[in-house]
């Protein structure tokens, strides 16, 4: 490719030398000899040797580009500062090195991925494997005997079948997490009145509560409320944001707030819980993430909740934010469209 570059070089001042040659057949004939041969011949030969000079620049050019491409392409730059060509190349010189840090930032990012991918399928395979061999040795224990026995058969029962509802809770995050991240999950965002879905929501939830001696307060806000946003996708939103907060509350209160903007409606689910360290507060929201593993096990969690949350909020052009501090409570709050 190169020489058939520098042979079109070298082809590309025929048109310069036509007209060269019809200004000389010019001065020929409009101006009397001997003069418009002396002419003639000072034209030509100043002509040609332009046209060698440029010619052999635009070649010393041709082959630093060439180097500079081969060095690029066998990795020689640690930077794209670390590229250079000649003055004149200048404009070239900068095109490459954006477009060298562009490629740069596309590897790195393609790269990111993939190592995100890799501990995603690690630790998918992690949470599906521990489930799976608890009931499994279960099943065996009965087999082995304990069926014999009631009250321990029932007992491994029993937690057998709260291992299975964690698994399907698992299955369903992970169904979830990829269909938001193949960008499959549709939203269908329409007007809904938000007093009925939280009102509806605690009293769904008002027995854990309970169960817990937790208080749950929701305050009615004005009937015909309405917000903007994917209902369903909501609902999900605030179940897990209301019960990981009765969740990760020994003592207390959760209380789910509504506050009216002019253009917005903030939605705060407030809880007088464990709370969650400064430097743990972004990273609750990556996958799998949780600060006591143990604790989010016991309770049933797949640290996948608020990593799904995070992307609904997203979607409605919002995003979620949190406040804490250890042992007295967290404060989770978005904003949504009315
Ligand atoms: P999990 O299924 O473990 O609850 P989530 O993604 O919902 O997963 O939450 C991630 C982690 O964030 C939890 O394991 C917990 O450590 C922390 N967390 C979430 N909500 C609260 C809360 N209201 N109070 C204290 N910690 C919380």
């Amino acid at each position: 490719m190169w020489n058939k570059l520098q042979q079109n070089i070298t082809f590309s001042y025929f048109s310069e030398l036509i007209i060269l040659f019809i200004f000389l057949l010019l001065i020929i004939i409009v101006i009397d000899y001997p003069v418009s041969l002396l002419i003639a011949i000072l034209t030509t030969v100043s002509g040609v040797v332009l046209i060698i000079i440029s010619t052999q620049r635009r070649r010393k050019e041709l082959a630093e580009i060439k180097e500079l491409i081969s060095g690029i392409r066998s990795n020689k730059f640690n930077s794209p500062g670390q590229i250079h060509l000649s003055k004149n190349l200048e404009s070239l010189e900068n095109e490459i090195k954006q477009m060298v840090e562009k490629t740069r930032g596309d590897i790195d990012y393609l790269r990111r991925l993939e190592r995100m991918r890799t501990e995603f399928i690690a630790n998918v395979s992690h949470e599906l494997r521990t489930p799976i061999f608890t009931i499994q040795g279960f099943i065996e224990t009965l087999l082995n005997g304990a069926i014999d026995d009631k009250e321990v058969s029932l007992n491994f029962l029993e937690k057998a079948n709260q291992h299975t509802i964690n698994l399907s809770s698992l299955v369903n995050d992970l169904i979830d997490i990829s269909m938001i991240e193949s960008g499959e999950m549709r939203m269908s965002f329409r007007y809904f009145r938000i007093n009925d879905m939280l009102a509806a929501i605690s009293k769904d939830m008002i027995s854990l509560a309970h169960e817990k001696g937790v208080e749950l307060n929701y305050t009615p806000v004005r009937e015909n409320l309405q917000i903007l946003g994917d209902k369903n996708r909501l609902r999900q939103v605030l179940v897990n944001l209301i019960s990981n907060a009765i969740k990760y509350t020994e003592k207390g209160k959760v209380d789910i707030i509504v506050e009216e903007e002019p253009k917005n409606v903030i939605i705060k689910i407030k809880d007088t819980g464990i709370g969650i360290a400064e430097n743990d507060k972004d990273r609750i929201f990556e996958r799998f993430y949780r600060v006591d593993k143990a604790r989010s096990k016991a309770a049933g969690g797949t640290g996948l909740g608020l990593s799904i949350v995070k992307h609904i909020i997203e979607a409605h052009s919002s995003k979620i934010e949190v406040k804490s501090e250890v042992n007295e409570g967290s404060e989770f709050t978005f904003r949504l469209k009315k």
